[in-house]
C-alpha cells in the first residue's frame, strides 16, 4: 500500500517506520525543517527497546508536495490537533478521489475538519495505545507496545478499512475493527481530558495526582460534563468504567510514575498544547447544546494562561 504519513513528529514516525518494515511504501510529510534535514541525511532512525532500525524514508515538507506527485492509497494523519487543517490544506495534491485518511490524533471534532478536504466515505477514525517520543530530529524513541482501533465513518467505508487493518497488521501494529470507535475517541478524551490538564496545572505526575484527597471529585466532575455532552451527541459514557480506566493509571506499576503529554509540551517543552480539542471541545459544544461545563471551561483557560506565561509555541 502507499501511504503518506502526514506529520511524522513522534507517533508518526512510530507508525510510519513500523508500516515501512513490513513492505508498504512509506512517505514522511512533515515541515520541521531540522528533522526532515537529519532523515535525509542520515534516515529515520527509530530506538526499539532492543534493537535499532535506520530507514531512508523519502521526506518532505508539505511545500514540496506539488501535482506531480502521484496520489496515495491512505493518509495516516498524526499532526498535533491544532495543526490538523493546515496540514490538509498543504497535501491536496497526493489526494485523489480514491486516497482514505485514517486519523489517529488524540481529541474531538476532527471529523468536521476532516470532513472539509474528504468526503466522509474516505475516512477512518481511530484511538491508539502506542506511545512514542522524540530523541532529537530524525531519531524516535519507541519503547512498549500498544495496539490500534479503527473504523470507517460511513459503511462504504468498511471493505478498505479492513484491507487497512490488514496492512497494520502485518506491520504488528496489532489493530482492532472497531464497531463504535467514537465511544473510544471520548472515553480517550475523558483520560487525556482529566489527567493531561489537571497533572500540567498541578505539577505533579499521575500517581501524585491520584493521591490527593480531591482526586475522585475532580475527575467525577470533569467525566461527568464529559459525558453529558457526549450523550447530545448519540454516545452514553459509561461513568463508573471510564473513572476505572483513568484510576487504573495511578499504579505506579502502570502509568503513575509518567507525567502526560500535555505536562511535557508544556511544562518541559514549551509546546502548544490540544487543550482546545479535549476540555476544550466540550466547553465549545456544551455551549452550543446549551449544557453548562464549568470545570472544562476553567481548566481550558487555566492551561492556556500557563501557554501565555511561558511563551509556548
Ligand atoms: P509531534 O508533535 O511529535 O508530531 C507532530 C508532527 O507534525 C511534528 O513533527 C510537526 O512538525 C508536524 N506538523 C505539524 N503541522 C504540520 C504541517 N502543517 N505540515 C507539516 N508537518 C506538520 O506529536 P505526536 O506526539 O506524534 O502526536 C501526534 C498526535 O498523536 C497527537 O494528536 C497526540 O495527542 C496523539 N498521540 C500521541 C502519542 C504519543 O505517545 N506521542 C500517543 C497517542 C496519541
Amino acid at each position: 500500500m502507499k501511504i503518506a504519513i502526514a506529520g511524522a513528529g513522534a507517533m508518526g514516525s512510530r507508525i510510519g517506520l513500523m508500516l515501512h518494515q513490513a513492505g508498504n511504501e512509506v512517505i514522511l510529510i512533515d515541515r520541521w525543517p531540522d528533522h526532515i534535514k537529519a532523515i535525509r541525511e542520515n534516515g529515520l532512525i527509530g530506538e526499539f527497546e532492543d534493537h535499532k532500525v535506520v530507514a531512508h524514508l523519502p521526506i518532505y515538507s508539505p511545500e514540496e508536495i506539488v501535482e506531480d506527485h502521484t496520489s496515495v492509497d491512505l493518509v495516516v494523519a498524526l499532526t498535533k490537533s491544532m495543526q490538523l487543517r493546515a496540514m490538509f490544506q498543504d497535501i491536496q495534491p497526493i489526494i485523489s478521489e480514491k486516497t482514505f485518511v485514517f486519523c489517529l490524533l488524540n481529541g474531538l471534532g476532527h471529523d468536521e475538519t476532516l470532513s472539509e478536504f474528504i468526503p466522509r466515505e474516505n475516512i477512518i477514525f481511530g484511538t491508539t495505545t502506542w506511545t512514542a517520543g522524540l530523541a532529537g530530529p530524525g531519531h524516535a524513541s519507541l519503547v512498549g507496545t500498544g495496539s490500534i482501533e479503527m473504523e470507517n465513518l460511513d459503511p462504504s467505508g468498511k471493505a478498505f478499512t479492513l484491507e487497512v487493518l490488514e496492512v497494520f497488521q502485518k506491520a504488528g501494529l496489532n489493530p482492532v475493527y472497531s464497531n463504535n470507535v467514537r465511544y473510544s475517541i471520548w472515553k480517550k478524551a475523558c483520560i487525556n481530558g482529566t489527567l493531561n490538564g489537571l497533572c500540567t496545572i498541578l505539577d505533579c505526575n499521575i500517581a501524585d495526582f491520584g493521591s490527593l484527597s480531591i482526586a475522585g471529585d475532580l475527575i467525577e466532575t470533569i467525566v461527568g460534563e464529559f459525558a453529558s455532552v457526549a450523550e447530545v451527541e448519540g454516545i452514553i459514557l459509561d461513568q463508573p468504567q471510564v473513572i476505572q480506566a483513568i484510576e487504573a493509571t495511578y499504579d505506579v506499576k502502570a502509568q503513575g510514575l509518567h507525567f502526560p503529554s500535555m505536562y511535557q509540551d508544556l511544562i518541559r517543552n514549551h509546546r502548544k498544547t490540544e487543550i482546545d480539542y479535549i476540555n476544550g471541545a466540550v466547553w465549545q459544544k456544551g455551549m452550543n447544546y446549551q449544557i453548562s461545563t464549568p470545570y472544562c471551561a476553567f481548566l481550558t483557560q487555566l492551561i492556556h494562561a500557563k501557554e501565555e506565561l511561558l511563551e509556548a509555541k
